[in-house]
């Protein structure tokens, strides 16, 4: 079947909530896509960073059919063998106490919440009912209602209200603003380091160590999102590792589960992890085996070798070769690590248009908005694929020029 005549019959049963590049992926193999037409593509958005590893790692799968053989689902009514090295693991890497397991990135956030909330009112003293937490301007966390309460994007609130109250949003990289938002009803700082789907958006240095210490000093709690900027898509670990600062809770997702299952987590410190009692929060696939065993597997080797060296190395190839094209469609060429998002002039073109003209050139990636391209390869790309990419960027560019 061809790929608009499929697209169609997808679309007469497929809400559109989203708005997909035309073509139908039908398998993968470490950095290439290949669709049903049976073109090559290019990964370079990795599923929004889920797909560090590759598609269908090889140690993945074995460890994936392995235990697929053995326990997958029994929920958390019981006690599995493949918990505690999950979560000792999770602890040793980011240096927090405790984590609560969860499936997708937003359910990870929610917990967040949940968990600054009750220790606002448990152990800072605030009034229940009425504590606060402070975000930042052009947030992404997800979309569930609570979540896209905070949003300051209108398509995704558009009669979905009424919201959940309670949130207080400031500029992204403004630490005054921080400091006067803050009030004695405030329990959390919820932010992302470096703010992704708002178009690869970084802060000032030493901003979040700024906000670290505001954050100590008014007894607030430091909440970072690093779903997607966490598991070594900056060339550390984690972001904050790049500001030398310690969070006092961290979300994680996407990569965690290693390309091949939903997999997140909440980490915290003790003092906060603790306002957790049987029945406060719950998932039934929550921390199962299958998915803790893949997580446990897809983080250590993105410990392993020198892939975080690699990434810091690649990244600066990458922004180097990306800030070389001069062209008047683009505006300005900012990231970290594999993770770079070119800001498109759109009085003159539209993101999605050069994304499309990628695609016909063999590179999968997707705007961010409108006027942002990402750049988000699989971590264990080659040097000579990279460049690749970045050719084919070049010419998109110059053909729409
Ligand atoms: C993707 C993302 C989320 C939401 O994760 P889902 O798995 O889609 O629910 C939350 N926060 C950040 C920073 C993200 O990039």
């Amino acid at each position: 079947m061809k790929t608009s005549t499929w697209i169609d019959a997808e679309n007469a049963h497929c809400a559109q909530n989203y708005y997909p590049l035309p073509v139908v992926l039908t398998k993968g193999k470490g950095v290439w896509l290949w669709d049903i037409e049976g073109k090559r593509y290019l990964d370079m958005m990795s599923a929004y960073s889920a797909v560090s590893l590759g598609h269908s790692h090889p140690r993945l799968l074995q460890v994936l059919t392995e235990q697929a053989h053995k326990l997958c689902v029994v929920s958390r009514a019981f006690h599995t063998d493949t918990m505690r090295p999950f979560l000792e693991k999770l602890c040793q890497i980011s240096g927090l106490d405790m984590a609560l397991p969860m499936n997708t990135g937003v359910e990870a956030v929610e917990t967040a919440i949940k968990a600054a909330r009750r220790w606002g009112v448990e152990k800072k003293g605030i009034p229940d009912g009425q504590v606060e937490i402070i975000v930042a301007k052009n947030n992404f966390h997800g979309r569930t209602l609570t979540v896209i309460s905070f949003s300051s994007d209108e398509s995704y609130k558009t009669h979905f209200g009424p919201f959940t109250p309670g949130f207080v949003e400031i500029p992204f990289g403004d630490e005054i603003a921080l400091k006067k938002a803050i009030t004695t009803n405030t329990c959390a700082f919820l932010v992302e380091p470096i703010q992704g789907e708002a178009g690869i958006q970084i802060p000032p240095q030493g901003w979040l160590k700024r906000c670290a210490k505001i954050c100590q000093e008014n007894n607030v709690l430091l909440i970072l999102d690093e779903i997607q900027s966490g598991l070594g898509r900056t060339g550390k670990l984690f972001a904050f590792e790049h500001e030398e600062i310690m969070p006092d809770g961290l979300i994680l997702g996407k990569a965690l589960g290693g390309g091949i299952l939903p997999v997140s987590a909440f980490l915290a410190k003790k003092e906060i992890m603790s306002v957790f009692t049987p029945g406060s929060h719950g998932s039934t696939f929550g921390g199962n085996p299958l998915a803790t065993r893949v997580a446990l597997e897809a983080i250590s080797l993105i410990q392993e070798g020198d892939l975080l060296e690699r990434t810091q190395m690649l990244g600066e190839e990458l922004l180097q070769g990306l800030r070389a094209i001069k062209s008047p469609l683009i505006r300005e060429v900012r990231g970290k690590g594999l993770w770079v998002g070119v800001e498109i002039n759109t009085q003159k073109i539209s993101a999605r248009k050069v994304c499309e003209k990628m695609m016909e050139l063999g590179v999968l990636s997707k705007e961010a908005h409108d006027s942002v391209i990402r750049f988000a390869p699989p971590l264990i790309i080659e040097r000579e694929n990279l460049h690749w990419a970045i050719e084919q960027f070049t010419k998109a560019i110059q053909f729409l020029s």
